[in-house]
């Protein structure tokens, strides 16, 4: 069984971004807008400041108000569309109740979304045009594309189907040439067509939903999920003991999927930099 370590690849990718942003004329800028108290957002934008931080890129984070209204944020956002130094513009989710998540998202210029949530982004996905990958299935696909992991001609199993990690992650698979089954919460029989595949995806949210009985012999087993044990741990939904022993390839939780991610959004804040910086 061989471990898919994420966080190894996350730092050569980063490092590569590093030295590609070196080469532009001016630096790759990203604005991180964060609304509202929401104590794991606030970690995970700290964390990208320090990522870009590491791979030269100029940050400017927003911190609003939980009571900032609509108005207000389209306005923010249309601001930063204009700013000819800002290449991404990430809208750290979730948002406030009051706030409209989908209309925010749309605001983002196309081609500054470096999310790659705004529907032309997912479109172009659909299609097979490029664009802008959503980080974490991105993410993914690098760490099966490291580990010499093909999808080609393979089955490939996810299990959600979030417009943010399940859709797009079938999608990339099937752009690959795999075979893709998308399962949800409302799919029968879960077990038996995880057990069909050479490579499983799980992003439930579910702890302890995927069991070894549900990896097949020699599968490449790939846990997306951040979920809390009873101690506070963060796990994913694969039990992780019972699926390594039948697994070819797995991600261990923490250090798999989620430092991937992290360093996806540095890739796709470079190449939103590259094009704008072709473009001008
Ligand atoms: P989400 O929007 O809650 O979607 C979860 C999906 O899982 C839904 O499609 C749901 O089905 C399905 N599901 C829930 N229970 C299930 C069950 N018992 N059997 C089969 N399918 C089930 O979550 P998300 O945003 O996609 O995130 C999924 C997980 O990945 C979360 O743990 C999240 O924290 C984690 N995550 C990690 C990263 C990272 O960087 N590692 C990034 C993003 C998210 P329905 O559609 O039928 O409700």
């Amino acid at each position: 069984m061989i471990l898919l370590d994420g966080k190894a690849l996350a730092a050569k990718v980063k490092e590569e971004v590093r030295a590609q942003a070196a080469l532009l004329p001016r630096k790759p800028g990203l604005a991180v807008i964060l609304v509202g108290n929401d104590p794991a957002s606030r970690v995970y934008v700290t964390s990208k400041r320090k990522d870009c931080e590491a791979c030269g890129i100029y940050s400017e984070e927003y911190a609003l108000l939980e009571s900032t209204t609509q108005e207000e944020l389209l306005e923010l956002v249309a601001e930063l569309n204009g700013r000819p130094d800002l290449d991404g513009i990430l809208v750290q989710l979730p948002l406030p109740r009051h706030l409209d998540e989908s209309a925010v998202l749309e605001a983002i210029a196309p081609e500054k979304d470096v999310d790659g949530f705004h529907p032309v982004s997912a479109g172009n996905l659909l299609i097979g045009r490029p664009g802008f990958l959503p980080c974490t299935p991105a993410g993914v696909m690098a760490m099966l594309d490291e580990y010499g992991i093909d999808p080609a001609g393979k089955r490939a199993v996810v299990v959600g189907r979030s417009n943010i990690v399940g859709k797009p992650m079938a999608l990339l698979l099937l752009r690959r040439d795999a075979t893709v089954t998308l399962c949800h919460s409302k799919t029968p029989e879960l077990g038996e067509l995880c057990r069909q595949a050479d490579i499983l995806v799980s992003a439930a949210g579910r702890r302890g939903l995927i069991t070894g009985d549900m990896v097949k012999e020699g599968a490449a087993v790939v846990d997306v999920a951040m979920n809390r044990d009873e101690a506070g741990k963060l796990c994913g939904d694969v039990v992780f003991a019972e699926a390594a022993a039948r697994a070819a390839w797995i991600t261990p939780v923490p250090g798999g999927v989620g430092p991937m991610t992290r360093a996806m959004l540095m890739k796709n804040t470079l190449l939103a930099a590259q094009n704008r910086q072709k473009a001008h």
